[in-house]
């Protein structure tokens, strides 16, 4: 245990972020480097549970207290060595997880719980520094040949493994770049792509094979795959947007966050210096409430926009953990994020009529009303509050509300893979489709998720597919089936 009398002696904290108003001017990671006494006294305040929680509170059940433990203890390369066994990727979830984990931690229950993911990535950062990240190569090679189609995390996730395990692994991704929405959807400003870049050089440099612009389902078939490999992973990530179809949807200036985000993300790898779609001048309406939406939002706000309104259906989350999701289940809280911070106007139980268009076609306003949930015969229902229609001046609105399936759906049934009724590849619980020798992970199989989610989906499709391959995997498998965190 760090320090039995740590969690008295010390306050949570977490890393600083830079003033709001000096960040919206760059692209810049929002935090400031972090302290080594800082990190060593927030590792101090965890307990050692008997009992850790935590660890049901991570989807990949990273072991919180041996890494907090040896982090303290500046055993930095016995820290990065636990946090890895668990985990891939922590430089991607000490950025960008939402913590589920903290939501678990036993000391949450009279105090702030521990800053676990802080913790997380200044581990994996000091061990960066410390060049202890180094290409991890097989002791024998398999002579199998694995298919991965798409570079989002999951897929990220089960090719490392499966080089790592001995098979010659080859990551297929149509866009021209590697990493999903980890490199497309997420912005600068919450990841710079160096990060990514980096983990990326580890992969290549062990083995793993990119090939970019190359669409399975266009340039080759899942046939065409299923002939040339031994086992195929589908990681396509979940990417139709949910559309919003009321009077007016026609108008320009409206757009689906990833035609916006992504547009801003190359400005940021170089590929041209002004976005095709930008926010400057605007008043920008973001319809949706989570954190796509917010990612808009600070988008928005470092291209210029005029105002920025960010709307949600859904009521206002508490601010105090409700009563439907006690300790440690994860709760629905009313959050700040750093982009929340840094302005623009936020309001909820908003429902969209119509969007509101100028002679030339362009959208001017949208025409909303409050609306309250109401208990009806089949569940709760949103009922119109009457008197409370208002127009929301915009001249450029953004859809943030989620993404519902893949556009591959047709051509994979086509190949014999069946889907759910909400749109996701249904597997077995060996990870494997309807076809044999083809299986899924990440979002494409269990629906919009979380980063943490997809590395856990690809760790455990890993598994799967080198039991499949060879008879039997030493890799490890699902660890979080039971999650605090499922419902996220
Ligand atoms: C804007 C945005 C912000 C987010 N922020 C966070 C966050 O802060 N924290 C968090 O935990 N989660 C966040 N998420 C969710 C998270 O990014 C996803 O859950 C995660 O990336 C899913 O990983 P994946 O590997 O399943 O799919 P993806 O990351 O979507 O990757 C799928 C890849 O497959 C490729 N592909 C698709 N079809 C084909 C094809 N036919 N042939 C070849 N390649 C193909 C795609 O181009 C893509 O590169 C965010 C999502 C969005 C949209
Ligand atoms: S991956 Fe997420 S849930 Fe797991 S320890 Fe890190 S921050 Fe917590």
């Amino acid at each position: 245990m760090a320090d039995p009398r740590g969690f008295l002696k010390f306050e949570r904290k977490g890393a600083t972020r830079r003033p709001p108003e000096l960040r919206i001017h760059d692209w810049k990671e929002v935090y400031l480097p972090t302290s080594d006494v800082l990190i060593t006294t927030q590792a101090a305040r965890c307990m050692d549970c008997g009992i850790p929680f935590c660890h049901q509170g991570c989807p990949l059940g990273n072991l919180i207290p041996e890494w907090n433990n040896l982090t303290y203890l500046n055993e930095w390369k016995d820290s990065i060595d636990r946090l890895h066994a668990t985990n891939n990727f922590p430089e991607f979830t000490g950025r960008l997880c939402p913590a589920p984990c903290e939501t678990a931690c036993v000391l949450g229950i009279s105090d702030d719980p521990v800053s676990i993911k802080l913790i997380e990535q200044e581990t994996i950062e000091h061990a960066f520094a410390r060049n202890l990240v180094k290409p991890v190569h097989p002791t024998k090679k398999s002579n199998k040949r694995v298919a991965v189609v798409g570079s989002g995390p999951s897929g990220l996730a089960a090719a490392q493994q499966l080089t790592r395990a001995g098979h010659d692994v080859v990551v297929y991704e149509k866009s021209d770049r590697v990493g999903g929405l980890l490199r497309y959807g997420i912005p600068e400003f919450k990841m710079e792509k160096a990060i990514l870049d980096r983990r990326l050089k580890q992969m290549s440099d062990e083995g793993t094979v990119f090939v970019t612009n190359t669409e399975i389902g266009r340039d080759i078939t899942i046939d065409e795959l299923k002939g040339n490999f031994d086992a195929v992973i589908l990681a396509l990530g979940s990417e139709t947007p949910r559309d919003l179809k009321v009077g007016g949807r026609q108008l320009s200036g409206i757009y689906q966050a990833m035609e916006f985000l992504p547009l801003a993300n190359r400005v940021q790898e170089g590929d041209f210096e002004t976005p095709a779609i930008s926010a400057e001048g605007k008043k920008v309406v973001i319809i949706g409430g989570g954190d796509t939406g917010a990612d808009c939002l600070g988008t928005s706000h470092r291209q210029g926009a005029k105002s920025v309104m960010q709307i949600e259906i859904m009521p206002r989350p508490s601010d105090e953990r409700p009563s439907n999701a006690p300790w440690p289940l994860y709760p629905m809280l009313y959050r700040v994020s750093s982009a929340h911070e840094e302005g623009g106007v936020r309001d909820y139980a908003i429902n969209t009529e119509e969007f509101i268009g100028d002679e030339d076609g362009n959208v001017v306003g949208i025409k909303a009303h409050r609306i309250e949930l109401k208990p009806t015969d089949k569940g709760m229902a949103f009922e119109k509050i009457e008197g409370s229609d208002f127009i929301i001046e915009a001249d450029m609105v953004l859809f943030a509300m989620g993404f519902v399936g893949t556009p591959l759906q047709g051509h994979l049934e086509e190949a014999g893979i069946k889907f759910t009724p909400r749109g996701s590849v249904a597997t077995n619980n060996d990870w494997m489709t309807e076809r044999d020798g083809v299986f899924a992970a990440g979002d494409l199989r269990r629906g919009q998720s979380l980063i943490v989610w997809a590395i856990a989906e690809g760790r455990s499709v890993a598994q799967s597919v080198d039991r499949y391959l060879m008879g039997a995997s030493d890799l490890p498998g699902p660890i979080s089936t039971n999650s605090y965190a499922l419902s996220l």
